[in-house]
């Protein structure tokens, strides 16, 4: 027997192997094929007809694909990534036919159609409505010649995106220098370390600057020598453009172009306006101008702030590093220098308030009394490795509704960073269902000799963050399959939870639950907390105009794209920058030839959502006042961690804080309130 085929409660992992992978998904995929052909093929359709059998194959290819991926990112080998690849390669290929099958999108119409629907929950409704928008997204819906023409776009479409990627590589890999001693003047050791390294992947000897980020970030930021910075601003900022040291020769501007009137074309093929209104048709913003408007008034509100810091700036540079015409490739040196005299504040001095039982104790607590969840270790679980933590989920009523794996430590062979991911998702339907089970993994410093594992400040907030997005998933009360926890919901609102943990990361309320002393197991001292909490507020007016430069620009250049003008990318950005940068760089500058997030990523017209989501968890934490309001936490976890996407976003966040979000709390949490 297959354990990934099993219909147990919870993967078997101490007998899941490499070899069980792609048997067991090619067994899925042939079954779900036959039951799509045998369920387009009747007329009639209801929901126990139609969408029960494909959440319950949907639930089955779950089960046999989510522990191969999961394994091959915490305990990586040559048999697990083999077995990965094919396994994900065959669902790619199975999910993209079945996005294009016209009679499975007809039968989800004649659904909608039929008496039946008027009668549906709300959460069906919804599960059809996006079933509908995602294949017509997808251009399924259209007649021919403009499917073909569609299905082109989206090919070619690729193949730019990928070249622009290859592009920036190519020109980030193309230019070096080696650094002489008096070069390194300022670099501090761990930093050398990297330019170090950096040589010996090129098998050169001493230090080399590269554009790779760990690199250029070591001297842009750290080397006292201006002429270097200048140097490595001037290779790094003019990537792939027809400027800079490689001038033309990776040159992205004609691909932005090509790929800026196919995203237009594209748009329109399918009743869009353009591009902006077709990425809008997924995300909570409900219109162009809202977002507009959304970006605008954080920028008038903003940049009195970042004026106020670039002149701070200014003014520390000229008096104490010499330096009285501020550029641009001073501005991360200098920065660096004020924050270093102005805070002293060492992960090292932090470190001690954070040993990860205590943190973790403190979060669980943090969850029971704000959303009345209560987590509970289980020791009877089959794991992957001993440091995996298995923990029981209850709701405040006693019910067991969800399980969690954690596994904190960082490992060789397991992939780095922190994430939350799926690995059952909540369904209830007359033939079958399930609890939601998350995965947490963290790569946190292991414990040593009797030592605990001590986190820094940024490991905690991480913790959080990924944290909310387990929350998000795991109390969730919905029963179909699709909007059930983080499941359709409007992608600039998935991350209101996870941001929203955050916050209990710098309130005194919430440190009080969890930091103490690995010795002395005394809270944080107030002057301490003072201090981080400045560190918060540190430039946050330069980062969130520069934020909102790109979240502008990017949008703009989708919402007024015109054939016959073309995409008109730099004149764009000269009028955004007028409008909200108090930095401005050189002509030369080529800054969107390597702008991957937009060009050749997923936040196409979407960049803005970094900072709409964080207005929404700001303004959502600030109906918790200054400590863990009950109510409040009650309020949140039914209105919003819930509902998953069986509503609209906004009308979630109205129902929970009986308005509409405004931006005033995200700038009170940056230092920027008036
Ligand atoms: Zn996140």
């Amino acid at each position: 027997m297959n354990p990934l085929l099993e219909t147990t409660d919870l993967p078997s992992f101490d007998t899941i192997a490499p070899e069980h992978a792609v048997p067991a998904v090619e067994t899925v995929i042939a079954e779900y094929q036959a039951l799509v052909d045998q369920l387009t093929s009747l007329g009639n359709d209801t929901w126990d007809t139609l969408i029960a059998p494909l959440e319950a194959i949907d639930a089955k290819l779950e089960r046999a694909f989510s522990p191969v991926s999961h394994l091959h990112s915490v305990m990586d080998s040559p048999a697990w990534r083999e077995a990965h690849e094919i396994a994900q390669d065959k669902i790619t290929e199975f999910q993209a036919a079945l996005g294009q099958n016209r009679a499975l999108y007809d039968a989800y119409r004649a659904l909608k159609a039929a008496p039946e629907y008027q009668s549906y929950a709300r959460e069906r409704v919804a599960v059809i409505e996006h079933a509908l928008r995602d294949f017509e997204l997808s251009g399924v819906a259209l007649d021919e010649p403009m499917r073909t023409r569609f299905r082109d776009i989206a090919r070619e479409s690729s193949q730019l995106e990928t070249a622009f990627e290859q592009a920036v590589m190519d020109a980030t890999d193309a230019w070096q220098h080696p650094l002489s001693e008096a070069e390194l003047d300022g670099i501090p050791d761990s930093e050398r370390a990297v330019l170090a390294q950096a040589a010996r992947d090129k098998q050169l000897d001493g230090h080399l600057l590269t554009l790779q980020q760990p690199a250029y970030h070591a001297v842009i930021t750290y080397a006292t020598h201006r002429e270097l910075r200048a140097q490595a601003y001037r290779a790094y900022q003019t990537r792939a453009s027809d400027q800079g040291p490689h001038a033309g020769q990776f040159d992205n501007a004609e691909r932005i172009e090509k790929i800026m009137a196919l995203r237009h074309e594209a748009a329109q093929l399918l009743g869009f306006a353009n591009a902006a209104a077709m990425s809008l048709a997924t995300k909570m913003a409900p219109n162009a101008d809202r977002v507009l408007a959304f970006l605008r008034d954080l920028a008038t509100k903003a940049k009195p702030g970042a004026k106020r810091d670039l002149e701070e700036l200014a003014t520390f540079a000229a008096a104490e590093l010499g330096i009285d015409d501020l550029r641009p490739w001073d501005v991360p040196f200098a920065s660096e220098k004020l924050r270093e005299r102005r805070y002293a504040l060492s992960d090292e001095e932090l470190k001690p308030y954070f040993p990860l039982d205590a943190v973790m104790a403190g979060l669980f607590r943090i969850v029971e009394e704000a959303f009345g969840a209560r987590i509970v270790p289980r020791a009877d679980v089959s794991v992957w490795h001993a440091d995996v933590q298995y923990c029981d989920v209850y709701a405040e009523s006693g019910q067991r509704i969800a399980g969690l794996y954690l596994d904190p430590y960082a490992r060789a062979k397991k992939r780095g960073g922190a994430w939350m991911d799926t690995c059952r998702s909540r369904f209830v339907s007359k033939h079958a269902s399930s609890l939601p089970i998350a995965y947490l993994t963290c790569n946190f410093a292991p414990p040593t000799q009797g030592k605990p594992s001590l986190l820094t400040h940024d490991d905690v907030t991480t913790l959080f963050h990924e944290f909310g997005h387990g929350l998000h998933h795991m109390l969730t009360r919905i029963d179909a399959r699709d909007v059930s926890g983080i499941s359709g919901v409007e992608w600039d609102a998935v991350e209101l939870p996870s941001q929203f943990m955050e916050n209990f990361c710098w309130t005194r309320a919430g440190l009080d639950r969890f930091a103490r002393h690995v010795d002395s197991g005394a809270p944080m001292p107030e002057d301490l907390f003072q201090r981080l909490l400045a560190t918060r507020h540190f430039q946050s007016g330069l980062f969130l105009v520069r934020q909102l430069e790109f979240g502008l620009f990017d949008f703009l250049l989708h919402l007024n794209y015109a054939p016959d003008s073309g995409a008109r990318v730099l004149e764009t950005l000269a009028t955004v920058r007028q409008e909200v940068a108090v930095i401005h760089p050189p002509e030369w500058q080529r800054f969107p030839m390597s702008f991957g997030h937009v060009f050749a990523g997923g936040y196409a017209a979407g960049y803005y959502s970094y900072l709409w989501a964080e207005v929404l968890s700001a303004d959502a934490f600030a109906a918790f006042g200054d400590g863990i309001d009950a109510a409040a936490g009650r309020r949140f976890l039914n209105e919003v961690l819930c509902v998953g996407g069986s509503r609209p976003a906004l009308e979630s966040f109205v129902a929970f804080r009986g308005r509409e979000p405004i931006v005033e709390p995200l700038l009170a949490s940056y230092g920027l309130a008036d």
